[in-house]
């Protein structure tokens, strides 16, 4: 997408980008995420700093961003693969709702087979499959995401379905 297609879309939808540390919420979750609560293994250290979140209508920009300008043509376009992956997942909220962001987060269990996230996340990982992700990389990066599914089950799917 361009960045005049990116912006078009978030007006559109009327989503605002805002950066991760702006709220309670996301400060709360990367906290939550980065506790050792799995003996030596936090479930997520890079919350903050890595990964970009959309809960309602925002998009939560992580740390490594820096200063985001959304005006900004090249600031937009260096993230552009992310928004699209993002958009994916305010597609889905728009046609299930609630029951998107239940799925994702506990169906039908939080961990290892957490079929609602992986379902959700395997369709918008496709956005970073078509722009030259390799396979690996996505399964390494969905492994992080709270250990959804099998890993060598998640790389035959796209294996198969990619
Ligand atoms: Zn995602």
């Amino acid at each position: 997408m361009t960045p005049k297609e990116i912006r078009s879309y978030l007006d559109k939808n009327s989503i605002q980008v805002k950066p991760k540390t702006s709220s309670k919420l996301m400060r709360f979750i990367g906290w939550f995420l980065a506790i050792r609560w799995f003996w030596k293994w936090p479930i997520n250290i890079k919350f903050m700093s890595v990964y970009t979140t959309v809960i309602n209508r925002d998009v939560y920009y992580p740390s490594s961003w820096g200063i985001f300008d959304l005006d900004n043509d090249r600031h937009v376009t260096s993230h552009a693969v992310t928004f699209e992956h993002e958009f994916v997942h305010v597609e889905q909220r728009k046609k299930w709702k609630i029951l998107w962001q239940l799925t994702y987060l506990f169906f039908p269990v939080p961990f290892f087979f957490a079929w609602g996230r992986w379902r959700w996340e395997r369709e918008a990982y496709k956005v970073n499959l078509r722009n030259g992700r390799s396979i690996d990389s996505v399964v390494n990066t969905l492994w992080k995401y709270g250990w959804p599914w099998p890993k060598s089950w998640m790389k035959k799917w796209f294996e198969e379905n990619y």
